[in-house]
């Protein structure tokens, strides 16, 4: 784990109604101390709820992020949310280019990369996703389409201070199947490469896993040298199995 801090971050996604939200918050916000001085800890709730959720974890340290945001200050864009509206509402995180994003609204590298340049233009800190669909894996492609996808998302970057990387294999995603410890290694190692090439900060770039993470597989997962943490959906909505993570996930000897 070479000196980088775990992060354990939750993308609640389309999930919780306001109540259901509070408690979450409240019950995560809760179990925190005595783990966050060695795992730092990130929720995302949906964009309603920002508000509500940032007087909760307030004075904790779970901090808060959006799981998306457009790329223009303000006008316009019906439906859409500017950088501006979730730092008012309490996030110094966001969520960018997440596979769903992707598969559903049409979002590409180019989009994230202009959401890219927005985030660090806004003082917030991204967490860009990326991730191969269960096709290219069976092609013997992934190591091209992520390659391909950190150039494309990071066009123009020379500098990486803060930006947190996601990957998460498509097909790991909310079904039950994660990659095997190896294979997140295999292609976080190709990204710490990649940032090697652009950047003499590489190292202290966060790379998280994320596809079904789970108190049961977090702790052979963070084992390996560049798994710094991990983006959890499904198991970030019970506050029990986020902390299970969490804990399964304290700094251990590395492998
Ligand atoms: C995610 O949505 O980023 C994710 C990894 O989901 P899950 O943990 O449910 O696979």
């Amino acid at each position: 784990m070479a000196n980088r801090k775990t992060l354990i971050a939750g993308n609640w996604k389309m999930n919780t109604t306001a109540d259901e939200a509070i408690k979450l918050a409240g019950d995560i916000a809760k179990e925190i101390p005595g783990l966050s001085h060695q795992t730092d800890f990130l929720i995302c709730p949906p964009f309603v709820w920002l508000n509500t959720v940032a007087g909760i974890v307030k004075n904790t340290d779970v901090k808060l992020g959006a799981q998306n945001m457009y790329w223009e200050d303000k006008g316009a864009y019906t439906g859409e949310i500017s950088p501006a509206m979730i730092k008012s509402a309490g996030c110094e995180y966001v969520i960018l280019g997440h596979s769903e994003r992707r598969q559903y609204f049409g979002e590409t590298d180019q989009t994230i990369n202009k959401k890219l340049n927005k985030a660090i233009e806004s003082s917030l800190i991204p967490v860009v996703c990326l991730g191969e669909s269960l096709d290219i894996r069976e092609s013997g492609k992934t190591n091209d389409v992520i390659t391909e996808q950190f150039k494309e998302c990071f066009r123009g970057f020379t500098q990486y201070d803060g930006i947190i990387l996601a990957y998460e294999p498509v097909w790991a995603i909310g079904t039950g199947k994660t990659a095997t410890p190896e294979q997140a290694q295999e292609v976080h190692k190709l990204l710490r490469d990649l940032l090697k090439s652009q950047t003499d900060g590489y190292n202290k770039v966060r790379l998280l896993y994320g596809g079904s993470v789970k108190p049961g597989n977090a702790g052979e997962l963070i084992i390996k040298e560049d798994i710094d943490g991990f983006l959890v959906g499904g198991a970030s909505l019970k506050a029990a199995d986020f902390i299970g993570i969490a804990k399964a996930a304290a700094p251990q000897v590395t492998a």
